[in-house]
């Protein structure tokens, strides 16, 4: 892998695929900024070691050509408040205008191409769109996690324009970092914990991560198929019927792997799915019939917190009950606080793809665990042991 401090970007353009897919409210104002200040260290990089930038990314998800709301525009004002400098922006990302003027830049100059997906030809992986894409600049950077998982043309095909001239930015570099310090740790025990919704939707991680892991609490939705068939009363709680012999066969591959499977063993049920709604707190394998499970009980708590706290390192994927809703949010608190804890003690913590990073930062934890990642699905295939197109284009 080379390293972007490996390449030297004195009097060289920089066209680095960065993830703006910031929010904007209707106003067209910017209301997190979160995805702009994470590619800040990589630009910043190139602008001091004597680079010129050309910053390529997307925004929303442009059905037909240019529209208004998905203009990169919007984001001169908070890039140049960043940079200090002034930031030119072009109203097409290829074509003969931004060949002129990425080859007209000047050290220290940043260009903003406008949004990648205004051309259908971005998703669609085209290959003469990346070759236009690629006259832009001299060094190609990919530091768009989010984006890593799509072969698209700014994200995988054009890297192929760049044999040694490609890196990751800082941003793409620190998630397969943090990732590989989970997946390939030789500190133990290692501890998974999943939650979420559904299994259907975490079957592949689970079973990437159960021969690199020794603890796999399961949290959320999906621990009640789990149960259910292991035979409980789950009453009208989530469950999916046509995975209950996935869940079955997981379970089986735990035991032959010796990985310890920590399924809850009570459970705080509701009447409605609904925050105001009677509720109760049972075992796990009598839910009555009229009741439905939103978060673990007390004792599942404990147990949990006792499973984090001696272990060295933690992956968190997935709320362990409907955190949304105060009266069913105690379980994924007190887990979030236990991660928090067990991190003050020594121990590495990673919270990525899909809910849990909402939940950390909803609950103020994504400051106290060692990474949160930036990429939602791109996070989830990584932890599936995809390939990833926009890893592997710049590796290969
Ligand atoms: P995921 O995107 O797969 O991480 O799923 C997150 C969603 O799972 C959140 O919206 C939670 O509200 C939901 N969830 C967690 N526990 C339960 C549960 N016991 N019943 C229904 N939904 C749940």
């Amino acid at each position: 892998m080379i390293r972007i401090d490996q390449l030297d970007f004195k009097g060289k353009r920089a066209l680095i695929r960065v993830d703006f897919n910031v929010p904007l409210n209707e106003n067209l104002q910017i209301t997190d900024d979160t995805r702009i200040m994470a590619a800040v260290p990589t630009i910043q990089h190139v602008l001091d070691t004597g680079g010129s930038v050309v910053l390529m990314s997307h925004l929303g998800r442009p059905k037909n050509g240019p529209e208004e709301r998905f203009s990169l525009r919007h984001l001169i004002a908070k890039l140049e408040e960043i940079f200090g400098r002034e930031v030119h922006f072009l109203s097409d990302c290829i074509g003969a205008e931004a060949e002129e003027k990425s080859s007209a830049l000047m050290p220290g100059e940043i260009l903003l191409l406008e949004n990648l997906r205004f051309h259908k030809a971005e998703t669609a992986g085209g290959e003469a769109f990346a070759a236009s894409l690629a006259k832009l600049g001299d060094i190609y950077v990919n530091d768009a996690f989010g984006t890593a998982h799509r072969a698209h043309a700014s994200t995988a095909v054009i890297a192929a324009h760049f044999t040694e001239k490609k890196c990751f930015g800082y941003v793409m570099a620190t998630e397969i970092e943090n990732v590989g310090r989970v997946l390939q740790s030789d500190k133990r025990p290692v501890t998974a914990i999943i939650g979420g919704a559904k299994v259907s939707s975490k079957i592949t991680v689970i079973e990437n991560l159960l021969p690199k892991i020794d603890h796999l609490i399961v949290g959320g939705g999906m621990a009640y198929t789990f149960c259910r068939a292991l035979g409980a009363q789950t009453g009208r709680s989530m469950v999916e019927e046509e995975h209950l012999e996935t869940a079955r066969s997981i379970v089986q591959k735990a035991e032959e792997l010796g990985v310890q499977i920590h399924l809850p063993e009570d459970s705080l049920n509701a009447l409605e799915f609904a925050n105001d709604s009677e509720t109760e707190v049972t075992e796990m394998h009598s839910i009555g019939k009229d009741w439905m499970g939103l978060d673990v009980g007390p004792k599942t708590r404990v147990l949990n917190r006792s499973v984090i706290m001696s272990s060295a390192v933690i992956l968190w994927n997935g709320p362990v009950g409907v955190f949304e809703m105060s009266s069913f949010s105690e379980g994924t608190i007190e887990l979030g606080q236990a991660i928090v804890e067990a991190t003050g003690n020594g121990a590495f913590s990673l919270v990525g793809g899909g809910d849990s990073v909402a939940a950390a930062k909803q609950f103020g934890f994504a400051e106290q665990v060692s990474y949160v990642s930036t990429g939602g699905g791109a996070m989830l295939e990584y932890l599936e042991g995809k390939d990833l197109p926009g890893i592997q284009a710049v590796l290969n």
